[in-house]
């Protein structure tokens, strides 16, 4: 992919956000990189989805200095950064605000795994962040911010489990490329608002069986995948 591809991907996904009602206003961003020249292309800070531009697309580097672009990058960038330097798998990150996720983060739960449509793109339960402290609050926030979803992942694949809710604040997902990232996106808040109406139903319902959900994780991911065209 050319540095002009990626633009053009990263500002669909952003439009995408925006479209799909997975963030209103300015929140949330989409982000892609160019591992062979060390660049990030992210959504410039502030700017209504509805009025970007390829061009807006903000370049930086693995530090965050900007090497192309008028506008100043998205807030979130050092989150952004942490993650792809901790995940040499991710070329693409998304972050939003939609309701149903939001809520799971808000209310500090986990999103259990509770069928299928969960198991195809979740590896096991979305998990949660810790709180961050006062201190990593008050300097490096969004670096920070980065540092508890890798901890939180620890040693698990992170294209086996795609998505992470920061506590407090909002789902992070990712994927090979930012068009999967957003792929994800779209399904975790489909799978949080799925479970939010389960619970509903059976307040006590189980998780899903163990065999059951790796039977539907293999189907989609994986060398013995057999959904979709090959
Ligand atoms: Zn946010």
């Amino acid at each position: 992919v050319t540095l002009r591809g990626l633009r053009r991907a990263v500002w669909e996904a952003n439009r995408e956000i925006g479209r799909a009602g997975l963030a209103p206003l300015t929140w949330g961003n989409a982000s892609g990189v160019d591992r062979a020249r060390g660049l990030v292309v992210i959504k410039p800070s502030g700017v209504p989805y509805r009025r970007l531009a390829v061009d807006d697309m903000v370049v930086v580097d693995m530090d965050g200095a900007v090497v192309d672009g008028r506008l100043r990058p998205s807030s979130d960038t050092a989150t952004h950064l942490v993650l792809y330097r901790a995940f040499p798998s991710v070329g693409g990150i998304v972050h939003t605000h939609a309701p149903y996720a939001t809520a799971f983060a808000q209310a500090m739960r986990e999103i259990p795994v509770l069928g299928t449509t969960h198991a195809d793109h979740f590896r096991g339960v979305v998990p949660l962040t810790r709180p961050l402290d006062a201190a990593e609050v008050r300097s490096d926030y969004e670096a920070h911010t980065g540092r508890v979803i890798v901890e939180r992942l620890g040693a698990r694949d992170p294209l086996a489990v795609p998505a992470v809710l920061v506590a407090r604040h909002g789902p992070f997902t990712w994927g090979r490329d930012v068009g999967e990232a957003l792929g994800n996106a779209l399904a975790l808040e489909s799978v949080a608002q799925i479970g939010w109406l389960t619970a509903q139903l059976a307040p006590d319902v189980a998780a899903l069986d163990a065999h059951l959900l790796d039977r539907h994780h293999a189907r989609k991911h994986g060398p013995a995948a057999t959904y979709g065209q090959s």
